[in-house]
């Protein structure tokens, strides 16, 4: 690559920036309560070596623009990412071009030392559905450059989306073979559903990928030096780096970025209380910090708003939702269980009843042909009655703990007529394919949408893990049309106006990083047909 970077006018860029930088460090003293001097540390260079260990990053793209993302890291594995406790400038560029010859917007943006040096640059005036190139500068050292591309505008006609959705990337139970084969994909989006992090203390040899690591990744993540320490381990890995670096993507969590199982306020183990709101907020923030969130989605207070909607002209509107941070406790406690007169109580939520009033409203509001709910956890009934004398028992932590508030989201696309509404969701560490029907025990209840279980990415790693135990439960539950607990990969879709294509791209193995993949099976769903065929 070469260095364009003398075609930074500094005065142009401080002119064009200046809004920005206002609007950005202004968010960041609101909330973090940074005093800055905007400019001040304009040219200060990181010192230590190579700032861009961690990658660059684009999300959340618009008709008129994405967010940037890097942090500065020399010495990513130290908990002060090798720099001193301020603030540094970081010099961004947009080209239509990879070789970062026609900038077409540029700017410096700060990475605060309150935000472990990270950088979120919104980039706002651009063209719809066009291919841009981006790339920071820092320290006299310039980053790789990205690749990501805006959306059409709203209700402009589309005819063509390819997407890859993924979740579950425990670093210790494997190499990211599966993000190596999505970079080789054709895709204008990546979508991450949650288990981005796992909490737990990763040994010195690194689990199954066998690599020396620090003691430092030792102990549980519990506080916001730790978090970052994680989230910094796994961003190291050249695979995310470079899926990242191809695709704008668009993230919400799940449990493992703050503690397995949580429940809104509600631990699965201590800390409890408030000393848990206390390591939530903090996992929050590092997941912040680390991601390509939007300003919208700075932490505030004990919490972040990650929930959001994404839309792609007239095919296809993603809601995003966030089914962690507002969830009820579990109403008939954790792990298998069966069902109880509070999991039917209209007070019991998964999302809150703010995200869900946006949620139904999202709905009755878009034009778009296919209706996407991006989320974590099962929404499709498994009743588990095989391994329970034939009484229905559930995996409480999925939507079958939450049944009322599942039934109400599921009437609501019923009733209103909401356009093929298809659910994408991980957590499982498997594969399912399901029709979503209002009244999973009636096998005469119509199908009202259609969902896909993404399995895991590293999650498991190569064992024989979930077949034998859920395998079994499948004939009990003839609205699961498709199940496999054993594989590791992501989930490719083609969507037109006319049908909705799932590949299950599964890799070979997690043991080696360049594993080959291959499609395991593949779907459709037909224009308003809701329920996918294996085709
Ligand atoms: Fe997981
Ligand atoms: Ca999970």
């Amino acid at each position: 690559m070469q260095d364009h970077h003398d075609q930074l006018d500094p005065a142009q860029a401080s002119n064009l920036d200046r809004r920005r930088f206002l609007q950005l460090t202004g968010g960041v003293s609101a909330a973090i309560g940074l005093a800055l001097l905007p400019g001040e540390s304009a040219r200060a260079a990181p010192r230590g070596g190579y700032p861009f260990t961690l990658g660059v990053a684009s999300g959340d793209p618009a008709p008129d623009g994405f967010v940037l993302w890097t942090r500065l890291a020399p010495d990513p594995m130290d908990h002060t990412g090798g720099l001193p406790s301020k603030d540094f400038a970081v010099d961004w560029q947009v080209a239509t071009d990879e070789a970062m010859t026609n900038v077409v917007r540029s700017g410096t943006a700060l990475a605060p030392d309150a935000l472990a040096h990270s950088v979120h640059v919104e980039v706002a005036g651009l063209d719809p559905r066009h291919e841009y190139f981006y790339r920071f500068r820092a320290g006299g050292e310039l980053s790789p450059v990205g690749r990501t591309m805006t959306t059409p505008p709203p209700g402009a006609p589309l005819d063509e989306l390819r997407f890859a959705f993924a979740s579950c990337q425990k670093w210790d139970d494997g190499y990211y073979s599966a993000y190596r084969r999505m970079a080789d994909e054709d895709l204008d989006l990546v979508i991450h559903l949650g288990d981005y992090i796992y909490e737990y203390g990763i040994g010195t040899t690194g689990g199954f990928r066998n690599v020396p690591i620090g003691e430092q990744f030792a102990s549980e993540t519990i506080n916001l030096t730790r978090y970052r320490l994680q989230h910094a381990l796994y961003r190291t890995d050249p695979d995310l780096q470079e899926a990242h670096r191809l695709f704008p993507w668009v993230v919400t969590w799940d449990d493992h970025e703050v503690e397995n199982d949580y429940s809104g306020t509600d631990a699965e183990g201590p800390p409890y209380g408030n000393r848990f709101l206390k390591r939530r907020a903090a996992a929050y923030q590092a997941y912040y910090e680390h991601l390509p969130l939007r300003q919208s989605a700075m932490p505030s207070g004990m919490g972040m708003l990650l929930y959001r909607s994404i839309t792609y002209g007239d095919l296809a509107e993603f809601s995003v939702l966030d089914t962690r941070q507002y969830r009820s406790g579990p109403p008939c406690g954790r792990g298998e269980q069966p069902r109880c007169p509070a999991a039917l109580d209209p007070a019991t939520t998964m999302t809150g009843p703010d995200q869900e009033r946006w949620l139904l409203d999202e709905l009755d509001g878009s034009t778009a042909r296919w209706n996407v709910i991006a989320q974590q956890v099962m929404m499709g009934q498994l009743d588990h009655r095989i391994y329970y004398e034939g009484n229905e028992v559930f995996w409480q932590d999925a939507w079958d703990g939450f049944p009322a508030a599942r039934a109400r989201i599921l009437q609501h696309v019923a009733s209103r007529g909401i356009e093929n509404p298809v659910v994408i969701t991980g957590d499982w560490h498997s594969t399912f394919v399901n029709d979503l029907k209002i009244d999973f025990d009636d096998p005469d209840s119509a199908t009202v949408a259609t969902e896909f279980v993404g399995t895991s990415i590293s999650s498991n790693g190569d064992g024989i893990v979930y077949g034998p135990y859920y395998g079994p439960m499948i004939p009990d539950n003839p609205h699961i049309k498709f199940f496999d607990g054993d594989r590791r990969g992501y989930v490719r879709c083609r969507v037109t106006p006319e049908q909705w294509e799932t590949d299950l791209r599964m890799v070979s193995t997690v043991s080696r990083s360049d594993a080959p993949v291959e499609t395991f099976a593949s779907f459709v769903v037909e224009n308003g047909v809701p329920g996918a065929q294996q085709v």
